[in-house]
């Protein structure tokens, strides 16, 4: 057969010769392409997706009554061969069809509003499966809108849509369940024999898990409850598998295949920094103090994960690394995700490395050709020893001359890949510390950084309290302004104030912070206002910073661009303007803004949310004020996807398994991947090449790795 010359848009396609699981879901018998395009707007383009887009519900159809055994108001599963049909109008525009069938028990009928095509699907003498609701009256027994299934020869060993646990998929423009249930069927038929088992057999049988075929087969069409739930713990054990050996890999190319430096023992650096702190350390802070040190001193390649929740101190663990890697002789980096941040960082180290004789350095994206030459010099040369910087850090070839130790600050925005790449920067391989403060419970974490060990700093520095948060209407705005601007700003306390989001952009964000600076500044001419957004260049935004810093600006109008790292201890008041439109995540970042110092310290949200979730958001924030519970309450409210934003991590989309209630699943999953990478590091065996293949396939790109083949 020749391939149609100027394909016929509206012709079906002739036929597909390709890998069936690749073929486009539009050559499946009855779907077409009006159909595929709804599938189309649920991300399902072929074949393979729409066997792996798993049901979202179930409804259990399986058990038969006899119609006379019908109960009210019960989901049954009626069998019965059709009697009689009727159409008729009733109240002028109302249709209604009724489908009468008989077991010999009773009778009841199937029920349709303005459908009267309906009528026909159901000759009398054709037998049927009706299955939906009961409603009866009496001996009247009736289902609206009931699941059917006409059942002939084949139907009635194998029926789709009743008489069964029907699966229950998302729909979409003009799509109806049957067909989707149809075309997932047949999707089954024609191609899972083709899914590649990616579960080495032995796995399989230590956790008693199912075929990966049949496990696909069941999770669509289970023939019992319990095989639904063997189907689903088999996939999501297979997707966290994949994933953990993923992982399994990174740390193995990143930490036990490489040897990393052995830093010294504490030196004259570190010394001087510990003797000029103006406070102690807390006891947690000297824990991850001594767990970063010997993971330093050891030959292996550190690969440490930092979580504190904001304002527990954590850049002071950073400093406390750079210090020693400065006094074994070698150069340190520090990396965050903003300018702003890396600005802040980089006025801070300076203040404390300069007086000990270290020469710190800013590397960002926007310094002049000028400024960047001759910071990279003094790093090449190795007369600077610590570089601060953006991502701009890792994206250049920025040439140390002997770079022993990577931080990356407010890690949760540098993904697996980001982490990977920093240790091929030196010759050989730098220590690498991320920090975070984003509060992960330990089954996210393992998912997310199940390549990293993990430092917790569960201490905050003494003399902190709660910062006190209220939720305002909007009504209540002019007396939050009045506390802040007439009651702590001439108490010699300073203060924020975040604008309202705009999505849309930079620019319009932008302009709407300007618009508030302004209004503002009419209404209280005698406070010093500030205004900080992000499209400052970055001379402005570090002399807004420093201003405010040193108390020129008493009140600083600004975008979220302070949401990480600002840390001004005078700043007591923040007043958060649509605090409904932010989640509960960043709404804690911002808020950690505050409350760093000695004074008692608020911050007020202002909002009239519309929904009922914004509402017990703020409700939430005003109660907690800690970030692991709220963490665990946003867990609650929303699920694991959104709070910790695993696109921002560079993690896959998990499509069946849940990190969170899967936590059993997902501890055995690690514990094979684990064995297998140390049994076969290259996943070169027989039985490993389907899972080498799943890993490249799902991870490769994200985690930037190589598996050499
Ligand atoms: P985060 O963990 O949010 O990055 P920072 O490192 O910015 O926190 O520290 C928050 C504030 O607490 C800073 O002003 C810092 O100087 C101060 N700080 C850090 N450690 C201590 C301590 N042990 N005692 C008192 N203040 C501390
Ligand atoms: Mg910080």
């Amino acid at each position: 057969m020749t391939p149609a010359s100027g394909s016929d848009s509206k012709g079906k396609p002739k036929g597909y010769f390709g890998d069936p699981l690749n073929m486009p879901v539009q050559y499946l018998k009855g779907i077409g392409p009006a159909r595929a395009k709804d599938l189309a707007k649920q991300g399902i383009a072929t074949v393979r997706d729409l066997i792996e887009r798993v049901p979202r519900a179930y409804r259990d159809y399986s058990r038969f009554k006899h119609i006379a055994e019908a109960q009210n108001g019960q989901l049954e599963s009626l069998m019965g061969t059709v009697v009689m049909v009727q159409d008729q109008r009733v109240r002028g525009h109302l249709n209604l069809t009724k489908v009468y069938i008989s077991d010999g028990s009773g009778t009841a009928a199937g029920v349709w509003f303005n459908q009267p095509w309906q009528a026909k699907r159901f000759p009398v003498g054709t037998k049927v499966l009706f299955a939906g609701t009961v409603e009866r009256r009496g001996a009247q027994i009736q289902i609206v809108n009931p699941e059917w299934e006409i059942i002939d020869e084949e139907s009635s060993s194998d029926p789709l849509h009743a008489g069964r646990i029907v699966p229950v998929y998302p729909l979409t423009g003009s799509l109806n369940p049957r067909d989707v249930r149809r075309a997932v069927h047949f999707a089954l038929q024609s191609a899972v024999h083709l899914m590649p088992d990616t579960l080495p057999p032995a796995v399989r049988e230590r956790q008693g898990l199912m075929a990966m075929q049949e496990a696909w087969r069941s999770i669509h069409f289970p023939d019992s409850e319990a095989q639904k739930e063997r189907a689903r713990t088999t996939l999501a054990f297979e997707e966290l598998l994949v994933l953990q050996t993923g992982l399994a890999l990174v740390r193995r190319q990143t930490v036990a295949e490489q040897v990393g430096i052995a830093h010294g023992p504490e030196g004259e650096v570190t010394r001087r920094f510990r003797a000029s702190l103006p406070f102690r350390l807390t006891a947690a802070q000297e824990r991850v103090i001594r767990q970063v040190a010997a993971d330093m001193e050891s030959p292996r390649p550190m690969n440490r994960l930092v979580q504190g929740d904001v304002g527990s101190g954590k850049t002071m663990v950073a400093v406390a690394a750079l210090a020693k890697a400065v006094d074994s002789g070698h150069q340190g980096a520090l990396m965050a995700p903003t300018e702003i941040l890396a600005e802040q960082h980089y006025i801070n180290l300076r203040r404390i490395f300069a007086p000990l004789g270290v020469e710190v350095v800013l590397l960002t994206g926007s310094l002049t050709k000028r400024e960047r030459d001759a910071n990279l010099g003094l790093l090449q040369m190795g007369a600077a020893q610590i570089a601060v910087g953006t991502h701009a850090l890792i994206e250049d070839r920025v040439a140390f001359r002997d770079l022993s130790l990577v931080i990356t600050d407010e890690q949760h925005r540098f993904g697996v890949r980001q982490r990977a790449r920093l240790q091929q920067k030196g010759e050989v391989v730098p220590d690498v510390l991320v920090m975070t403060a984003t509060p992960i419970p330990r089954t996210l974490a393992l998912t997310l950084y199940g390549d990293l060990d993990v430092s917790v700093i569960d201490e905050l520095p003494p003399g902190r309290r709660p910062v006190g948060t209220y939720w305002r209407p909007e009504a209540s705005r002019k007396q939050v302004y009045d506390h802040l601007m007439r009651t702590e700003v001439p108490a010699g306390r300073q203060g924020y104030v975040v604008c309202p989001l705009v999505e849309e952009s930079d620019k319009l964000q932008a302009q709407a912070a300007t618009e508030w600076y302004e209004r503002l500044r009419a209404e209280y001419p005698e406070v010093r206002l500030g205004l900080l957004h992000g499209r400052l260049r970055p001379a402005e935004k570090e002399a807004v910073m420093e201003a405010f810093r040193r108390g020129e600006i008493q009140v600083l109008v600004a975008t979220t661009v302070i949401e990480v790292g600002v840390d001004v201890p005078n700043a007591s008041m923040m007043i958060i303007e649509g605090a409904d439109r932010f989640g509960l995540s960043q709404l804690h970042q911002l808020r950690g803004r505050v409350g760093r110092g000695n004074h008692q310290s608020y911050c007020v949200l202002i909002a009239d949310p519309k929904n009922a979730e914004a509402r017990e958001r703020l409700q939430i924030m005003q109660k907690y004020s800690d970030g692991f519970s709220l963490a665990e309450k946003d867990l609650e409210l929303r699920g694991p996807g959104e709070f910790f934003g695993t696109r921002q991590h560079g993690m896959p989309d998990l499509k069946v398994a849940n990190p969170i209630a899967d936590l059993p699943i997902l501890e055995r999953a690690r514990a094979e991947a684990m064995r297998i990478v140390e049994e076969d590091p290259q996943l070169l065996r027989p039985e490993h090449q389907a899972l080498r293949a799943a890993v490249k396939a799902r991870l490769g790109e994200q985690f930037g790795f190589i598996l050499v083949s």
